[in-house]
């Protein structure tokens, strides 16, 4: 069942602090290295997130138990690219996707390889392209490409 919590007060936005928590990210970039997805899971709940969350965006309570995600998925949102930022044709039109791993409650968002424009469909099954060498950096998840 969905829950809203509603939160009562006056919020003073200049003394309103932003925290930049980079460990979820940092777990993730690590397991990357051996082409594995770590995200984390809300004990409260269960909601998986990838990358890691340090709080569970549901129950508000700190969330830092490790889980696997899986490198196969689905697509749940996708865009094709005809033109480049000024406007010109591409060649080749991009496929960009929003993508739900497999044993994730979360979307990440990639390329996509392999496959035609036309193609591309919401619920269409996915999986990550490994770079051969994988650093712990963003880059060693190359595409999605077709299951
Ligand atoms: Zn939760």
């Amino acid at each position: 069942m969905e829950e809203t919590r509603i939160v009562n007060g006056t919020w003073d936005l200049s003394t309103f602090k932003f925290r930049i928590e980079g460990s979820g990210m940092r777990r993730m970039l690590e397991g990357m290295k051996e082409a594995r997805l770590i995200g984390s899971r809300c004990s409260q709940c269960g909601t998986v997130y990838l990358p890691a969350n340090f709080y569970c965006r549901k129950c508000h309570v700190r969330v830092d138990e490790p889980a696997e995600v899986s490198d196969h998925g689905e697509v749940m949102s996708y865009t094709i690219g005809y033109a480049d930022v000024r406007g010109n044709p591409l060649e080749v039109p991009t496929v960009s996707l929003m993508v739900k791993l497999d044993g994730s409650d979360t979307w990440i968002m990639g390329v996509g390889q392999e496959m035609q424009p036309e193609d591309v469909r919401i619920g269409m099954r996915v999986k990550v392209k490994w770079s051969e060498e994988r650093t712990g950096s963003l880059q060693d998840m190359r595409s999605f490409v077709p299951e």
